[in-house]
């Protein structure tokens, strides 16, 4: 293996990583507050250009400049692979539209090229056109990846129907509903216990055993 070298530059991103794009409209993360429930943090083509660089899907030393038609590409990129994985955990069939620009990304995804340089054999990539559709296309590969040979039926939307944050369920049961248990899955226990009491008072036969005198 002495004359095989890995790509220079090497980008990639995880599932976790694709879900928080997605998440970049619903950052609900933990909120029960409605106003928080569309919020935008891809608001300027500036937002984009750091989320990538952050998650290294853009190279650092190129700059990335994305104007506001690549933005705009870029939220509907994420609407549909929002649109497929709401279709999975829902277990429907996805808007035909979402499926069609999604594999219009991933054709400019990267495959791997062998590149001679003298007599080092080095493994590359190929890059697409631009630096916008290769990030799109790691990210959407990376939600693919995970439905073709991942496990798809651990993929949630959380139950807080003001949340609705993305995630994989990496536990043991496989049974997690919520983002995070400390804060929408609290809210949905308190909200359950508020339920019980409220028709514990308006059942007259019911006794009130909770209640203190
Ligand atoms: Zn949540």
């Amino acid at each position: 293996m002495a004359n095989i070298h890995p790509a220079e530059h090497s980008h990639g991103i995880d599932l976790e990583a694709a879900l928080d794009f997605l998440n970049t409209l619903h950052p609900g993360h933990g909120r029960t507050d409605e106003q928080h429930q569309t919020d935008e943090h891809l608001e300027r083509p500036a937002d984009a250009a750091m989320w990538f660089l952050e998650h290294q899907l853009v190279h650092p030393d190129a700059g990335v400049r994305i104007n506001d038609v690549e933005l705009a590409r870029i939220r509907r990129v994420r609407s549909a692979l929002r649109e497929v994985v709401d279709a999975v955990v829902e277990g429907r069939a996805p808007d035909a539209d979402a499926v069609h620009l999604v594999n219009a990304v991933l054709e400019a995804r990267r495959p791997t090229r062998l590149e001679l340089d003298g007599s080092v054999l080095r493994i590359g990539h190929r890059h697409g056109d631009t630096p916008v559709d290769d990030a799109l296309a790691l990210i959407a590969e990376a939600v693919v990846e995970e439905l073709a040979t991942g496990r798809p039926e651990r993929l949630r939307v959380c139950a807080n129907d003001r949340c609705r944050w993305a995630f994989f369920d990496s536990s043991p049961t496989g049974r997690r509903r919520w983002c995070d248990m400390r804060s929408c899955g609290n809210q949905a226990k308190a909200a359950r216990h508020r339920a019980r009491l409220r028709e514990s008072e308006h059942d007259p036969d019911h006794d009130h055993e909770a209640l203190p005198n």
